[in-house]
């Protein structure tokens, strides 16, 4: 069978509260969601069943300051499945965030771990604070008082928190003692992002940006691109864009653009990239002042003209008003929500074939499956045998979302969905509803 997506396109199903803006990368996320589920024609009740998070909760942190007074945060987490297994997902620490904002990061990672066929459910958890008004002392205090007071929630055989936004390896040290505090016992599986010595994954920090680049190589492959003779773009030079440039430098492509917030950076025959590194090193973490190319500003750097372009920063990075201005042969999606919906299908009109964020950047997450399973096994693997697994299950999964796509003859993001929500709701239905 093969149908083309326009004719999966007329929505059966009601909008689960308001209409939002497909700009949004929550809402387009949403959209994307429908349209799988017509796809695979979900039923209404399972469709309902995948739109609601199985378990939310809410808790108030009271901490006492370095000024002696008590303040409260909120402070949220949010299971949106755990069918293929414990939940899993990260925990931020955001001044504005917001309980629609965590649900839908939770179900985003649903979707992600069931695409790289790891064997977790999605959750996503958050402390309403801003850490740069924090001391260490209060970080600390206000992470412990979270991690009590989600001691039935989480656990290495429920649900398993990860670093996120403004969230590091120390956060995670905190969370693991704490439970290990109330199990009277080490259990360092309970979160993962932790550093190596407390039973962290030796690779971890490089997984996301080593994903990208095998999904890199794979879609090249398929474009008939020879790694060696590609011209890449990178927006974004932090974990992901950094190690995704070192990467593909070390594999002969040709860097012609990299970019941070200090600005964009081009050179058409190709950027030192060990360069790049050793300024970014030497001067505070950033780009600027970087003479080893031409300063553009960060817009333009979308539009360069290339073979890959991989956002690596920010969402919404391309939507309706660039789109068209988009050369590149592919883009690959670094960070989480770089392409609009609306973008999204400019793009595909435009024949740019885009490797879905679900997919690209979800190397992180399979490393963090492999350090709950270190944890768990008490044993702990070399790097090369972490990047050997890890390249083997992004290619993998890159293979099998493929055929989704020719099998439907629809997008790489609509096969990573279809696969997904296919994936979870089968297994769903074995299982049946407990009641
Ligand atoms: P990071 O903070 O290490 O790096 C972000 C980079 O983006 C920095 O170089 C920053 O200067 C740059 N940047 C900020 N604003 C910019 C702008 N306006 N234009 C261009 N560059 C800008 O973050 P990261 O860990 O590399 O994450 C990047 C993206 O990848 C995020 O969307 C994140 O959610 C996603 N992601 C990260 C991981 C991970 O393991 N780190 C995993 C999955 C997804």
């Amino acid at each position: 069978m093969s149908q083309k997506p326009n004719n999966y396109s007329s929505a059966i199903y009601k909008e689960p509260g308001p209409v939002l803006d497909k700009e949004s990368p929550f809402e387009s996320m949403m959209e994307r969601f429908r349209f799988a589920s017509n796809i695979l024609d979900l039923d209404e009740g399972m469709f309902q069943y995948l739109s609601n998070p199985v378990k939310t909760v809410i808790v108030s942190i009271p901490i006492i300051m370095d000024n002696g007074n008590i303040r409260v945060f909120e402070g949220y987490r949010v299971i949106h499945d755990n069918v293929l297994g414990p939940s899993k997902g990260g925990i931020r620490y955001t001044p504005n965030v917001t309980l629609d904002e965590v649900k839908a990061l939770a179900a985003w990672m649903t979707w992600k771990c069931a695409v790289v066929n790891v064997p977790f459910g999605g959750a996503k958890g958050a402390i309403r604070c801003n850490p740069k008004e924090l001391s260490l002392r209060e970080l600390e205090q206000i992470t412990r008082r979270y991690t009590a007071e989600m001691i039935e929630v989480i656990g290495p055989d429920r649900d398993i928190p990860a670093p996120d936004m403004n969230t590091n390896e120390q956060i995670m040290a905190w969370i693991m003692d704490t439970y290990s505090m109330h199990a009277r016992r080490t259990e360092n599986a309970v979160v993962t992002g932790k550093p190596v010595i407390l039973g962290g994954s030796r690779g971890r920090k490089e997984a996301t940006g080593r994903g990208v680049v095998t999904v890199t190589l794979e879609t090249l492959n398929k474009l008939g691109i020879m790694a060696n003779k590609c011209r890449v773009v990178i927006q974004g030079f932090g974990n992901v864009g950094s190690v995704t440039a070192r990467l593909l430098y070390e594999r002969g492509a040709r860097i012609v653009g990299i970019s941070d917030v200090t600005g964009g950076y081009y050179h058409p025959d190709g950027i030192n990239i060990d360069n790049a590194l050793m300024h970014v090193q030497q001067n505070g973490g950033t780009l600027a002042g970087f003479e080893g190319a031409e300063m553009i500003t960060n817009e333009a750097l979308l539009e360069l003209d290339c073979d890959v372009l991989v956002p690596a920063a920010l969402q919404d990075q391309i939507n309706k008003h660039n789109a068209r201005n988009i050369k590149a042969k592919a883009i690959v999606e670094g960070a989480n929500g770089p392409i609009t919906a609306n973008a999204d299908a400019i793009l595909d009109e435009m024949g740019i074939m885009i490797i879905p964020d679900i997919l690209a950047n979800a190397g992180g997450v399979t490393v963090s499956y492999f350090e709950w399973v270190q944890d768990r096994h008490g044993y702990f693997w070399t790097e090369d045998r972490v990047n050997r697994r890890l390249n083997r299950m992004m290619r993998d999964a890159f293979q099998l979302l493929y055929q989704v796509k020719e099998k439907y003859d629809i997008t790489l993001r609509q096969a990573a969905y279809v696969y997904a929500i296919q994936k979870v709701s089968d297994t769903l239905r074995l299982r049946g509803i407990y009641a």
